[in-house]
């Protein structure tokens, strides 16, 4: 387990604003190389408040980088609401990530959260991109992400019943 940094943390690496009108097409920017060794890096996609939490669970050895190690495992979180306008932009970041785990950050991701019913969100980003791991919870805790995040590092499936994997609730 990682250890929380307690304050909020820099460590977004690509802003994506959900209220928009236009998208904003990403650019490259450090990932966190979240355990400092390399072995692996998050990719924090910030649509809303969820990147708060998000924030929030990055480790204080954490380092930034400007791409990605040689033989690192990539963990792509999508934190906040997704809007039907932005998501395939976030579907080619993805896309252009190596393997990446998938992680649903916040019920919005996962299933569109309170909006649900709106017209332009998007009603979990499972309709772009496949999702290793759903976190639900309005907001959701940031120890669940360290937890998926260790859970991938050593090869592990992150599906405690209820929090992890599995159907979003
Ligand atoms: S799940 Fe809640 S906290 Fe997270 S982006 Fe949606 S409204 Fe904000």
């Amino acid at each position: 387990m990682g250890n929380y940094r307690g304050g909020v943390a820099s460590a977004t690496v690509i802003h994506l604003r959900g209220s928009d009108a236009t998208p904003v097409v990403p650019r490259p920017r450090p990932v966190i190389d979240w355990f400092g060794d390399g072995s692996l890096v998050v990719v924090d996609l910030a649509m809303a408040c969820c990147a708060i939490e998000s924030e929030f669970a990055v480790p204080a050895g954490a380092l930034h980088r400007s791409d990605v190690p040689e033989g690192a495992r990539v963990v792509v979180v999508v934190s906040g609401t997704v809007t039907d306008l932005l998501a395939p932009e976030v579907a080619a970041v993805i896309a252009g990530l190596p393997g990446p785990h998938v992680v649903a950050f916040g019920s919005c991701a996962c299933a569109g959260g309170p909006y649900w019913d709106a017209y332009c969100v998007t009603k979990g980003i499972d309709q772009w991109v496949p999702v290793d791991t759903y976190v639900p919870g309005c907001p959701p805790p940031p120890r669940a992400l360290a937890e998926v995040v260790d859970a991938v590092r050593g090869g592990r499936r992150p599906d405690a019943p209820g929090v992890l994997g599995g159907v979003p609730t």
